[in-house]
Order: structure tokens, then C-alpha cells, then sequence
């Protein structure tokens, strides 16, 4: 028989771990009691690499990218995109929410209280971005301050040119032992998704779903018709890329970001997919672990829709100011929330807060949050990939020979 390949293995997991979960709706304690610990585990070994391997790549990547001038071309491309397209992300949620009325219909459960929540202020998550120590923001996985030592580093190895060489060839290799490392913990991948998926199908059963099926159908609206017009659209144009190619190669990352809900769990498996695409290395260690930390399309469209929903459920009028001022704060809010699970609801505080929203609100969306969580990081992990493709275009550095071979063997 054929070898499967790892990415139809996972599909596979996916689709066993959604039915076992469907089986599984009246016993969620059996699913949470014994499958979930082994999906907890192989999160746990995820877990693992990623603060080692962000660092080392974005040292890596940074070298590599060879002068300080390049480094600023490319940062500076990487990031325009990134917050262009995480804008038109509200603006598109916005829209979605404001056309199809996401929350009329709705009446508010007199029980909708919510427990009292520590409110991130913009001025913090700006502030805090630049590490007073280092080996402190390592130690706790503050992913903005570990991106910003990262780069500093890279760039000042660079800017020593000889005396720095040990030092990045020690990076170096210490970056190569994390990609074997997570391709030998990719394994493991189809387990994982089968015992993550199957307890959050088991527990989110239709009765928890059903009453807020439209901001459910709203956001995977959205999501869908961001990835579809934008990443498409943008690789079209900037690297005259097939989309096609690119959503059959990005697949099995996305299956992951969907069963994980944490962008920075799947990075080690999207540099693997940037990798297929023909992305050459320097620039997928430098834009990825960017990437999953600072963009995040779909948890900005999922704040406009939940902003717009909760306004509108509680009877208040947004104006177009006030819109104006959630595409701004959803904008810098998704930069700072964090890749991992349910980041994006404590950052819907601060969206909610600058536009006088009653906080209350996200009570309601807690109940469905998780399932938000698994298409909003979907999005957030594919731009991350979308731009690797186009930055790697742009600089005349994709190896288009790469993904011919890819697809045609997939
Ligand atoms: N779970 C998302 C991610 O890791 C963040 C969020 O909660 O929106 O990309």
C-alpha cells in the first residue's frame, strides 16, 4: 500500500477525532478524562521547541538576510503587509457583521455576567515590547520581547562580521537541532489532532453552538473570503503564485492551527510548509516566527464581528467613528495577543473598552470561543505563509522549482 503522507495522515485525524467527538457529546468527562491528557502532551512537546526555535530562526534569519539594509527592506515589507491586511481584516468583519446583522435575533441570558478581567491597556502592549531582561523574557515565552532580542542580536552579529561568526554558527546549529526536533515530534501530529479535536467536538456540542450560530457563520464567513480574496488576490499579484498551490500546500499547517488554536504551536509546521513552497530559509526564519506572534488577520476580523455583535445585542449604535476607532485598536490589539488559545477574547476587552462597549458582552462569546479560536487561527498562521511567498518573490529568491515538485508528489 501507499505511504501516506503526513499531512493526509493528519487530515485523516481530524476527520476520526471530529466523529469520535460527535459519539462521545453525552460522555464529554470520558473525552476530557482520557483522550484529552494524550492531546495535552503532544501540545506540551510543541510547546517545548517553540521558545528555542523562534529565537535561534530569528537569529538565523536575521543573519542570513547578509546587511542591515536588507533587513530593513524586508521588515519593513513584512510589516506593511501585516498590518495592511490585519485592518482590511476588521474592516471586512465590520462589513460582514454590519450586512447580515450578526446580532439581531439575539436576546441577552439574564445570566450573561462575566468575571472580572485584568484589561490590557495599548500603551503597555506597546511599551512592553522591549525586554529589560532578556533571559527573563525567555524564560516566560514573552514572545514580542523575545522577536525584538532576536533581531537585536541577529543584527549586532552581523554588524561585528568576524567576531561574531562563533557565535552564529552556535545559533546556527542550535536552530538546525530545533528542526529536527520538530520533525520528529510532526510524527506524532495525527495522535495530537485526533485527541485535541475529539474532547472539543465532545463538549461543544450543537446546544452550546446552536444559539449563536450566526456570529459562528459570521466570523468562518469572514475567514473564508479573507483568505480567498486577500492572500489569493496579494499572491497573484506580488508573486504571481497559484493560489491553488498555495492552500493545497499549506494545508496540513492549517489543520493544525484549526485542532491547536495556537499560531505559535503550528510555526515549526508552517516553516516546514513556507519550505514546500520554495520559501528559501533566511526569509521564512525571519517572517514566520514574526508571523505567529505579531499577525493576526482572523483574531482582528473576529473582534470587529464580536465588537459589532455585542453592540448590537446590548442595542447600541456603533458610528462610523466609533468603527473607525475598533479598526484601529483590533489592529494594534491582535499584534499584541499572544498564540495561543483564547488570547484573542482577553484582548476583545481592550477593542470592546475604547469604543465604551459593556464588557459583559464577552461572556457571550466565551461560551464559543474555542470554536472562533480554531478558524480565526487558521487565518492567522496562512498570512504569515502568504507573506513569506511574497517577500520571497519580491526579493527574486523563490525557488519556484520547489513547488512544482511539492504539489505534484502531495
Ligand atoms: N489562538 C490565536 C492564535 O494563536 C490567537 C487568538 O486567540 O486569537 O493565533
Amino acid at each position: 500500500m501507499k505511504k501516506l503522507s503526513l499531512s493526509t495522515k493528519i487530515l485523516i485525524a481530524l476527520i476520526c477525532g471530529i466523529i469520535a467527538g460527535i459519539f462521545l457529546q453525552g460522555a464529554p468527562d470520558f473525552a476530557n478524562g482520557y483522550i484529552k491528557p494524550f492531546g495535552t502532551l503532544f501540545l506540551n512537546l510543541i510547546k517545548l521547541i517553540v521558545v528555542p526555535l523562534v529565537f535561534a530562526s530569528l537569529v538565523v534569519g536575521t543573519t542570513g538576510l547578509g546587511d542591515i539594509k536588507k533587513i530593513g527592506r524586508i521588515g519593513g515589507k513584512t510589516l506593511a503587509y501585516y498590518l495592511l491586511t490585519t485592518a482590511f481584516a476588521v474592516i471586512l468583519g465590520l462589513i460582514l457583521a454590519n450586512v447580515l446583522n450578526v446580532g439581531s435575533g439575539y436576546t441577552i441570558p439574564v445570566d450573561a455576567a462575566v468575571e472580572a478581567r485584568e484589561i490590557p491597556k495599548i500603551a503597555d502592549t506597546l511599551l512592553g515590547i522591549i525586554p529589560t531582561n532578556p533571559v527573563k523574557a525567555l524564560v516566560d515565552g514573552n514572545m514580542l520581547q523575545i522577536i525584538v532580542f532576536a533581531i537585536m542580536l541577529g543584527g549586532s552579529i552581523m554588524a561585528i562580521g568576524e567576531k561574531g561568526e562563533s557565535l552564529e554558527r552556535g545559533i546556527n546549529s542550535l536552530a538546525e537541532a530545533m528542526y529536527k526536533m520538530t520533525a520528529a515530534i510532526m510524527q506524532f501530529a495525527p495522535y495530537g489532532v485526533f485527541a485535541l479535536i475529539t474532547p472539543v467536538v465532545a463538549e461543544n456540542g450543537p446546544s452550546v453552538l446552536l444559539p449563536l450560530f450566526k456570529v459562528i457563520f459570521v466570523v468562518y464567513l469572514g475567514c473564508i473570503l479573507h483568505m480567498v480574496l486577500v492572500y489569493s488576490g496579494t499572491l497573484r499579484i506580488f508573486a504571481n503564485f497559484s493560489p491553488i498551490k498555495f492552500f493545497k500546500l499549506i494545508s496540513p499547517a492549517q489543520i493544525f492551527a484549526f485542532t491547536t488554536a495556537s499560531s505559535s504551536a503550528t510555526l515549526p509546521i508552517n516553516m516546514k510548509c513556507a519550505e514546500s513552497m520554495g520559501v528559501p530559509n533566511h526569509i521564512s526564519s525571519f517572517v514566520l516566527p514574526l508571523g505567529a506572534t505579531v499577525n493576526m488577520d482572523g483574531t482582528a476580523l473576529y473582534q470587529g464581528v464580536c465588537a459589532f455583535f455585542i453592540a448590537q445585542v446590548y442595542g447600541l449604535d456603533l458610528t462610523i467613528a466609533q468603527q473607525i476607532t475598533i479598526v484601529l485598536t483590533a489592529t494594534l490589539a491582535s499584534i499584541g495577543t499572544a498564540g495561543v488559545p483564547g488570547a484573542g477574547l482577553i484582548m476583545l476587552t481592550m477593542v470592546l473598552q475604547s469604543v465604551g462597549l459593556p464588557l459583559e458582552g464577552l461572556a457571550l462569546i466565551a461560551g464559543i470561543d474555542r470554536v472562533l479560536d480554531m478558524a480565526r487561527t487558521c487565518v492567522n498562521i496562512t498570512g504569515d505563509t502568504a507573506c513569506a511567498v511574497i517577500i520571497a518573490a519580491s526579493e527574486k529568491e523563490l525557488d519556484r522549482n520547489v513547488t512544482t515538485s511539492n504539489t505534484a508528489s502531495m
